[in-house]
């Protein structure tokens, strides 16, 4: 592929939506992207050129797909961290680096670190045995309590709300191995999310702190900015995002999952390093997008302003539903309100499966939520009016 004078080529590992929408955004920045996807047609992958079919997890895989990158960046946070440290050492850039990207592979290990820090956590232990449990529930104030896969959970998967050391399939997640960690149950009033972009210069923005309603462990609607939030809470939980940004020397996006207690206090859920569902509402909604931003932030040039473009901003996720044939609903959904934005990956449709997403944004909440809510729904079957 020929190269434009000066134009730098970024590299992207995984080819998912995150993948798709940051191509977009490098579209209009004129950037060379390369892609490393799990497959031909995976949801990048339908829209890159350059695209590269390998396993991430391979060492000659990565060596092959970097070269020629000035920058290599991630989809998602499962690249192993020690094949990240070879390139590295060979002279590969990559943003995030593994020294912070293993606090968003691993809970326990962030858990620590961010507990030395000094920063709000929920109460948790390492688990070893099932027997200890008891003990560890003790220290956690009671049951019931939450059990973590400390690696490779997404999505609610490897996370269990449990009332006592015997119940359900708990021998079983104690018999696969993996390292677990158990947290006190949050009583928390809501989750909300701190997105930040740092670069490499130490440069940072933050864009308002946003609200993120779950649903069965996956996100259903995002809300910005969060509303009711007092204002010193808002810059609380601004200010431990860029916090862990600075001292984990996270480079591109940062999205710290957030619990908001009963009591007013915000403490850390997790974290990721790459852009974030709790932030797709920004490419609408936001003079600068999580996506543009991430591609600044990883060539370190200045970061673009994260001031929304709206008083509220409202993104729902399209999950697999009823229709197979998301396309099917445009009519209907556009000529309604010509205002909606709708996302959608290039993914086949599976019952929950995050295949899009739609935003509205304006001046009343009420009016903005019901009409992302009502596009969200019709596209996907669940309504048909
Ligand atoms: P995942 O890796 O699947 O995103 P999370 O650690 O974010 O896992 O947990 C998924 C969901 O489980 C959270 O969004 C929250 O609703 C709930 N959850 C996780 N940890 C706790 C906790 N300590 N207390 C209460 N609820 C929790």
């Amino acid at each position: 592929m020929s190269k434009l004078v000066g134009v730098p080529t970024v590299g992207m590992i995984g080819g998912g939506q995150l993948a798709r929408m940051t191509h977009q955004a490098g579209i209009a920045l004129g950037v060379n992207f390369r892609l490393l996807a799990e497959g031909q047609d995976v949801s990048a992958a339908q829209v890159v050129r350059d695209v590269q079919v390998g396993d991430y997890r391979d060492l000659r895989t990565l060596r092959t797909f970097v070269a020629g990158c000035d920058v290599v960046t991630f989809d998602h946070e499962h690249v192993p961290t020690e094949h990240l440290h070879r390139l590295e050492a060979d002279g590969v850039v990559c943003r995030p680096g593994p020294d912070a990207l293993v606090y968003a592979q691993d809970k326990g290990a962030m858990r620590d670190r961010l507990t030395a820090l000094g920063l709000p956590c929920p109460r948790y232990r390492a688990v070893r045995n099932q027997d200890d449990l008891d003990v560890v529930a003790k220290a956690l104030g009671g049951w019931p309590v939450v059990l973590k896969t400390a690696r490779g959970g997404y999505d609610g998967k490897g996370v269990w709300v449990i009332d006592n050391a015997y119940a359900g399939d708990i021998g079983e997640i104690f018999a696969a191995g993996q390292p677990l960690i158990a947290e006190e149950r949050v009583d928390f009033a809501r989750e909300l999310s701190a997105v930040v972009a740092r670069s490499p210069s130490g440069q940072a923005i933050a864009y308002p702190i946003v609200e993120s309603v779950q649903r069965g462990g996956v996100c259903y609607e995002v809300i910005a900015p969060a509303p009711g939030l007092p204002e010193d809470r808002a810059v609380e939980a601004q200010r431990i995002a860029l916090r862990i940004a600075g001292e984990l020397g996270v480079v591109g996006i940062l999205a710290v999952e957030l619990f908001e207690t009963r009591d007013g206090r915000v403490l850390v859920n997790e974290l990721a390093m790459r852009p974030h569902n709790t932030g797709h509402w920004s490419i609408d909604g936001a003079v600068t997008s999580q996506f543009e931003n991430h591609l600044r932030a990883i060539l370190d040039l200045p970061l673009g302003s994260p001031r929304p473009r709206a008083p509220w901003t409202v993104m729902v996720n399209i999950l697999g539903g009823p229709y197979a044939d998301m396309h099917k609903g445009f009519l209907h959904c556009q000529a309604r309100d010509p205002d909606l934005r709708i996302h959608l990956y290039g993914k086949e449709v599976r019952p929950g499966r995050k295949v899009g997403h739609v935003t509205a944004y304006g001046a009343d909440l009420d009016d903005v939520r019901a009409r992302a809510r009502h596009a969200a729904a019709y596209l996907t079957g669940e309504i048909d009016e």
